[in-house]
């Protein structure tokens, strides 16, 4: 089947203006070109360090932000494209759970309000049909009913985000972005959260993008993960492949960081420091955006930005020691293990 989501060569560049006349001077390259897709009822995970452009793929993909360039399939529809009033009858089916459930819940609002607010926007329901909405949507996410008339600060971190959850799903939306959902969370409900993300793709089929900088989480949470250095997708792989055997430099050297749960591959698992900052987004190296740090880096690498391409199956690498430009240019054969 067709994917439910496919992102192709996704831009988003934030213009700098600078000195007394606002004059334009550059453009941060906060995503510089990203493909994935994803399978109705399944999740990608994106990870990456901060400021590596993975929120804001997010937000662009939900016209959050107007893209700089690409196209956004979302159940047939080209989101990237989409006129206002099109793309307001195409909200309800595309939503997002957001990192910081306090400060994305107005204070000033009951939850009844907030679940309530999208069904007011996109439905002429009646009230008291509204209110059968929420109530159901407080059973299907964990809320006793008897809250619901409560404000966002009597509630714990944990239930406020239960509630931004709700209010995501009140008009049954098929595709959800999910921006480090748990990353504002005690860790003592993080797995609480986690665990009703995962009820409810099942029960509702969802397909999640789940945003995270933790990658031990996304690793059983999601079937593929795309990992993102400086605005690109470096690789994107089934997870239990990324996870036993990374093949971009730079995911290899994400991953040797995480704590190896199955002692075999701990073992075999070096730690690899890497040296130097990321560059930054405003003026990214002009070949590969890894170049400057990669411990592999070859000179073809510095001229020349290598695509995100299929190296084995299902597994999709942006790395020349894969390509044959990579392998005829290498002053050492490419590793292949
Ligand atoms: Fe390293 Fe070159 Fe591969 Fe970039 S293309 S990750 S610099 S080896
Ligand atoms: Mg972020």
């Amino acid at each position: 089947p067709a994917p439910l989501v496919q992102v192709q060569d996704l831009k988003m560049h934030f213009p700098i203006y600078t000195g007394l006349f606002r004059r334009h001077t550059g453009d941060v390259k906060a995503v510089d070109g990203v493909s994935f897709q994803i399978q109705a009822g399944q999740t990608l995970g994106l990870v990456g360090e901060s400021g590596c452009g993975k929120s804001t793929v997010g937000r662009t993909m939900l016209r959050l932000y107007e893209p700089t360039a690409g196209r956004v399939i979302i159940d047939g529809d080209d989101v990237a494209s989409l006129p206002p009033e099109a793309l307001r009858k195409k909200r309800p089916s595309m939503q997002m759970v957001f990192q910081d459930p306090q400060a994305s819940l107005n204070p000033r609002m009951t939850l009844a309000d907030i679940v309530s607010e999208p069904l007011h926007e996109h439905t002429d329901w009646t009230r008291a049909q509204k209110l059968e909405r929420v109530y159901e949507l407080m059973d299907q996410v964990g809320l006793n009913r008897r809250f619901v008339n409560r404000f966002p600060h009597e509630f714990s971190g944990g239930q406020r985000q239960r509630i931004g959850i709700a209010r995501a799903l009140a008009l049954k939306p098929r595709f959800i972005v999910c921006d480090e959902p748990i990353a504002a969370l005690d860790v003592s409900i993080q797995a609480q959260v986690v665990n009703l993300l995962e009820d409810l793709q099942e029960k509702l089929g969802l397909t999640y993008l789940f945003i995270s900088h933790d990658l031990s989480m996304v690793r059983h949470l999601a079937q593929r993960v795309a990992v993102m250095y400086l605005g690109r997708i470096a690789e994107l792989s089934p997870s239990t492949d990324l996870y036993s055997r990374p093949l971009h430099p730079y995911a290899e050297a994400l991953l040797s960081a995480v704590n190896e749960p199955d002692p075999e591959l701990a073992l075999r698992r070096k730690r690899i420091i890497l040296k130097g900052d990321v560059p930054s987004p405003a003026n990214p190296p002009k070949g590969c955006n890894f170049c400057t740090r990669c411990p592999k880096v070859m000179d073809i690498c510095k001229t020349v930005k290598p695509d995100l391409v299929e190296v084995e199956p299902g597994r999709m690498v942006a790395c020349h020691l894969y390509t044959a430009a990579g392998s005829t240019g290498a002053s050492e054969a490419p590793e292949r293990k």
